[in-house]
């Protein structure tokens, strides 16, 4: 149980936040911030949490995590009944075994909540919010307000990488086992470069038994929060991080390390190796000749007329027999007239499963689906069993529906499982017919 009077200065942002929750003037208070702070007085202080972790940490790696872990799930931070109530399936695709999750952990908003927010004073023109967004430190111990989540029960563990100061904590609404989450103690926009190629190195020797990932540092083919440098992880092997390896690449430059196209509908070079820095550069040199790469034939473009930058890279982490693994998904954000949500993003005749930007997780092979497909899986295996007509579901899943049908698919999941499989192709910039292969081939090429 917390107790004030061990209080350290690491425990500054928390007790602030203590004495924020009292003295801030909350209209409406929620339960789910109640319940939160409840379990914070029950929870050790962030510096009593930091001491025990790098205490356990001298045992294994793994002890320090079970422990920190254990003690998010046990003080509710993690909402392990919540996420129980996810609904997960999966698909045996071409390239794998695709996991599809319909997320029905995140609470609905509260009515009397949304109304409190329209009656709420706004910060005033120029005036900050704190904290500035939802991944700063300074949430450590935040009682929450109308528009910003309660974080009474968070903890941060202190973790230095290289030169820098960082924070790891758990995702409350995890999607994945153990779904964490690095904050830079910065707020900084995110950045893919040589720090984030060896950041997410380093975070393999601090926790080898986890797999770290980043977003593009560019929209729509990422995730939602730029403004905040961040990475993801945690304990779980991802459908791509089990796919193999089609066809290796003599990367000349870089002899020591093996560099191999990924069998995956996204387009993936695996690179693995030993020595961290070596894989360093030759990650800098892929992200740097891709940025300069454009092939218009197949609406690849590097920069757009105004010298906008269009071309990013997703990195994900893990280690291996041989060292270390970095897999680099190449990503495209551009958009057309025929694909005015990007060209490189879920085509809209697939909308009304998915329209959301294809991040980290899913990139990997993980869906997450909307909560209104819940109730389609049933209504779907009714009409595909011959036990419901077209009409019982809804409108924009119709022709979809039918034309599954009509190829003689008998299985809901499955059918959604084929979606998902072509969300990821529409998301890859090169394709796995003759065209996109001789595209790579040139890309490959052009790397050297
Ligand atoms: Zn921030």
């Amino acid at each position: 149980m917390a107790n004030l009077l061990k209080a350290d200065s690491r425990d500054e942002i928390y007790l602030a936040n203590c004495l924020r929750a009292i003295s801030e003037n909350h209209e409406f208070i929620t339960e789910e911030q109640i319940s939160d702070k409840t379990f914070d007085l029950l929870t050790p202080l962030p510096s009593e949490i930091a001491d025990a972790f790098y205490e356990k940490y001298k045992t294994s790696p793994a002890a320090a995590t079970d422990y920190f872990y254990t003690l998010m799930c046990d003080n509710n931070y993690v909402k392990t009944e919540a996420i129980a109530k996810n609904r997960l399936f999966y698909y045996a695709s071409q390239y794998g075994e695709l996991e599809i999750t319909i997320n029905l952990s995140k609470p609905e908003k509260d009515p009397k909540a949304i109304a409190a927010a329209l009656s709420a004073p706004k910060p005033a023109p120029g005036e900050e919010p704190y904290p500035k967004c939802q991944l700063c430190m300074e949430n450590e111990g935040y009682f929450g307000r109308h528009d910003h989540p309660s974080r009474s029960n968070l903890r941060i563990i202190p973790v230095e990488l290289g030169e820098e100061n960082w924070g790891f904590q758990y995702s409350p609404y995890a999607y994945y086992n153990e779904h964490t989450i690095l904050l830079n103690t910065q707020h900084i926009p995110m950045k893919i470069d040589r720090r984030a190629f060896t950041n997410l190195l380093l975070l393999l020797d601090f926790l080898p038994h986890y797999m770290f990932g980043s977003n593009t540092d560019i929209p729509i083919v990422g995730g939602s929060i730029l403004s905040h440098d961040h990475y993801q992880g945690g304990r779980h092997i991802f459908p791509m991080m089990k796919a193999e390896i089609v066809e290796t690449v003599d990367f000349k430059a870089f002899p020591e390390i093996s560099v191999g196209i990924v069998n995956w509908p996204m387009t993936v070079l695996r690179l693995e190796g030993a020595d961290k820095e070596q894989l360093v550069l030759a990650a800098m040199q892929i992200l740097t000749k891709w940025k300069q790469f454009s092939l218009p034939e197949l609406d690849i473009n590097a920069l757009d007329e105004n010298g906008v930058q269009h071309h990013a890279i997703t990195p994900i982490a893990y280690k291996s027999d041989k060292g270390y693994i970095l897999d680099l998904v190449l990503r495209d954000n551009n958009v057309s007239e025929e694909h005015p949500d990007g060209i490189f993003h879920p085509h809209q005749e697939k909308h009304h499963i998915k329209k959301e930007n294809i991040g980290l997780i899913e990139v990997m092979g993980l869906a997450i689906l909307p909560p209104r497909l819940d109730t389609l899986v049933p209504l779907l295996q009714a009409y595909l069993s011959g036990n419901a007509s077209l009409a019982t579901l809804p409108i924009e899943h119709q022709p979809w529906a039918e034309e599954t049908k009509k190829a003689g698919e008998t299985s809901a999941e499955s059918a959604i499982g084929v979606i998902f499989t072509a969300i990821l192709e529409d998301a890859g910039v090169f394709k796995w017919d003759e065209e996109g292969r001789k595209g790579l081939r040139a890309f490959v090429g052009f790397m050297q």
